[in-house]
This record gives C-alpha cells, structure tokens and sequence, in this order.
C-alpha cells in the first residue's frame, strides 16, 4: 500500500463505504485479489473534457467517467468548453446531476467568463455555491490582464476557489497547429511558439502578486513555464501547476506523420522541454498530473492536419505512462508519482474524499494497481467513447486492476462493472 502516509503491506477492510481496518490476515464477504498490487487513494485528474451537454457523440459523463474508473480514477474535474458552456448554473446543475450515475465522483469547472469569450465575469459565486473550485475557460486563454486581474479579486472572496489559465496567448499562437520550431519550419505547418504560453504564465503571476489569489496553469508545456513557475514558487507565491502525460513522452516529432492524432493544444513540444516538465515533475515544481482527456469523433479527427480538432484521449493510460515513462526510469519514486495522480490534485480542487492515506475512517475512494504488468494500448478496447489516442500499439507498464468508489467496486480485474 502506497499513501501519503508511506508503503507498507497489508490488507484492507472496507465496509459501509470507508475503510474500517488495514492489517494482516483481514476477511469479508468479498474479497478483491491484490496479489502483488499497490493498493493507493483513488486518482483524482484535475482537467478532462467529458464534452456533455452538446458534443455527446465524443464523450459523455456517463463513458467518460467509466473511463476514467478504468484508469484508477475516482474523481475527475470536468472542462467548461461545452456547448453550451459551464458559464450557468443550471447548465452546472445539470452536469452534476449525470455525475451522480457515473463511474466516479465528477466535479464541474466553472467558467471564468460568459461563453468563455474571455469579456464578462462568469457568475462565479452562484458557481461557486454549486460546489464549483476550479474556474476556468480552459479551451480559451483569458487573455485581457485586466478581466484575469478582476477574475483573481473575485476568487479571493470565495475560500477554497482557484483561477485555472489555459495559457496561450491567442495572437502568438494564432492559428497554429503545432509548436513553432525547427519541425514546423520543415513540415509547412503553422506553428504556435512556447512563447505564446511562456508571456501569459509570466503576466499571471505578477497578477497572482498584485491580487493575492491563487492561480493554477493548466497543461504546462514548455521549459520557459515550468521555469517561471519554480522561481515564483520560491517568491512563495500560491501557484499550482499541472502536466499532462502527452507532454512528458511525446514531441513535436510525431506530427512529421501529419496524423492529427498528435495535435494537441498547448501542442507537444521538443526533447528539451520534455526533460524541463520532467524535472519539474521531479522537484514538486509540477504539482499534478492531468490527463486532458480530449476525447473527438473519428471523423473530426481524420480531417487533415490543420483543420482537425486539437486533443488526445488521456484517462485510461495516464497512469501506466506515469509508471512507465517517469517511474521505471528513476525520474519518480511510486509515491512521488501516486501524490502528482491523487492527493496533490485533491488538495487542488478542495477534493476532501479524495486522496486521503489509506486509514480507519477514510471514505473507500481506492485504485490497486499492478505495477508489474505490461500491456499494449488497443484504442478499440478503450471504454472512451472515442479513439483518439496517440498510444496505439504502443507497451506500456502497469495497470490498474481494481477502482473502488465510495465502498463499491466499479472497476474488478480491470473490467468496469457498470
Ligand atoms: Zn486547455
């Protein structure tokens, strides 16, 4: 058993949906196999697009967050960029709602600004009394500093709420499809630069200075943010940074096969960068692993290069990349790579069910994971709705076997049960 609390090896007893004893030689009336596994807290991602209401031929809460069960998760933040956007409270309302059926606890975002346009302030206290933390137009770039400086203010009045960028700048990254560098230059691709997220991490925290409010950047891609983020950690600012595993084992490289499957935004960046997102991930300047789940219908995403929709599927290999890309090569102890999956993101979101050591008394939100067996992506066995992941064929260590939710399992063998 891996937590915040360190390894040790034992069993667990659940009932009544928390965790009632942890010790040698425990019975029940069922007993779930976990033989050689790393039994941790539930995964919590801090930024998926379950794409309900409005894209339901991509994702819905309900394949989503099977997904995500199947991936270890037991709670997931859902993105604000739907149609129509998370900028209401009944439109919030109505996502929790579903969330209640689903295959893990699914919190809503909150927009930052109406439509996401990046003008009016979004209702964010009527959000904010639904239970929404996380603000963001995350799709969308809040670009004019002075509705991010007033978006901060607002937040600060709210306990617990953090401001969440997407952080591009529109005009610099423009109309690009992938990052601007020497790849680009040979494909004839458009490219969108690191500085298009390196100026708006910069501007956000001499905002997150002047206002005293917590920010929190999205998808960090580049070496420029992660350095940006480390020194105004060290100023002692309250900013919180996330990566997505594509950014950590996947470059610029890839769109030379012009496949869209490898258009993402912020876009996959080069070796140097990729190494900058691991040391960050290593020294705890990275607080969080998210996946980005991005999930398009096929067809969207068979469109050429430049036309097709940005995004990857993330919540079933997110886990397995983290033990295999970071852990196995010695960047990331188990521990290291459990706390960026579940307890550092659940102190992100305010996520208090979630992350908790592995204790009497702790609600039973748990993943056990196998973190010796090796498997090959297959995007038709995925519970996704889509198929857009970059992974196909590719092998990969460690799986989960078993998500429990609440007591209840949902994922048995790596099976979703519902
Ligand atoms: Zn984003």
């Amino acid at each position: 058993m891996v937590d915040a609390t360190g390894e040790r090896t034992a069993d667990v007893r659940v009932r009544g949906g928390r965790v009632v004893e942890v010790g040698a030689g425990l019975t029940g009336d069922e007993t779930l196999d976990a033989t050689g596994c790393v039994v941790a807290p539930g995964l919590v991602d801090l930024h998926v697009h379950l794409r309900e209401p409005g894209m339901e031929d991509a994702e819905t809460v309900d394949t989503g967050s099977r997904a995500a069960a199947r991936g270890g998760f037991t709670a997931v933040v859902a993105m604000p960029n739907t149609e129509p956007a998370l900028d209401d409270p009944a439109v919030v309302a109505a996502v929790l709602a579903a969330g209640k059926h689903a295959c893990c606890e699914v919190v809503s975002s909150g927009c930052i600004t109406r439509a996401r346009v990046g003008e009016a302030l979004a209702p964010m206290g009527e959000l904010y009394d639904l239970g929404v933390r996380l603000f963001t137009d995350d799709g969308a770039c809040v670009a004019d500093a002075g509705v991010m400086r007033r978006a901060l203010e607002y937040s600060r009045a709210l306990p617990g709420a953090v401001v969440a960028q997407h952080a591009e700048d529109p005009d610099l990254a423009a109309s690009g499809a992938m990052h601007e560098g020497a790849w680009s230059s040979r494909l004839g691709i458009p490219g969108r630069p690191a500085a298009a997220e390196d100026v708006i991490v910069a501007r956000d925290l001499i905002l997150a200075e002047l206002t005293g409010a917590r920010v929190h950047f999205l998808h960090v891609s580049t070496s420029g943010a992660v350095d940006l983020v480390r020194a105004a950690k060290a100023r002692g600012l309250p900013v919180t940074a996330e990566a997505a595993p594509h950014h950590f084992t996947l470059t610029d490289e890839c769109c030379a096969t012009f496949d869209p499957i490898f258009k993402v935004h912020p876009p996959l960046r080069t070796d140097r960068d990729v190494e900058a997102i691991k040391r960050g991930l290593a020294d705890g300047t990275i607080d969080a692993i998210a996946t980005d789940h991005a999930p398009h219908p096929v067809e969207q995403k068979e469109r050429p290069f430049e036309e097709a929709p940005a995004g990857m599927l993330g919540l079933e290999t997110a886990l397995a990349l983290t033990l295999t890309e970071l852990v196995d090569p010695g960047v990331l102890t188990l521990a290291d790579a459990l706390a960026l999956l579940s307890w550092r993101p659940a102190a992100i979101a305010g996520l208090a069910a979630h992350g908790q050591p592995v204790a009497p008394g702790a609600i039973a939100n748990l993943c056990v994971v196998d973190p010796a067996v090796t498997w090959e992506v297959d995007p038709l066995r995925l519970a996704s709705k889509a198929r857009n992941t970059p992974y196909a064929g590719r092998k990969l260590t460690g799986r989960v076997r078993h998500t429990i939710l609440a007591g209840e399992p949902i994922v048995v063998d790596g099976d979703a049960q519902r």
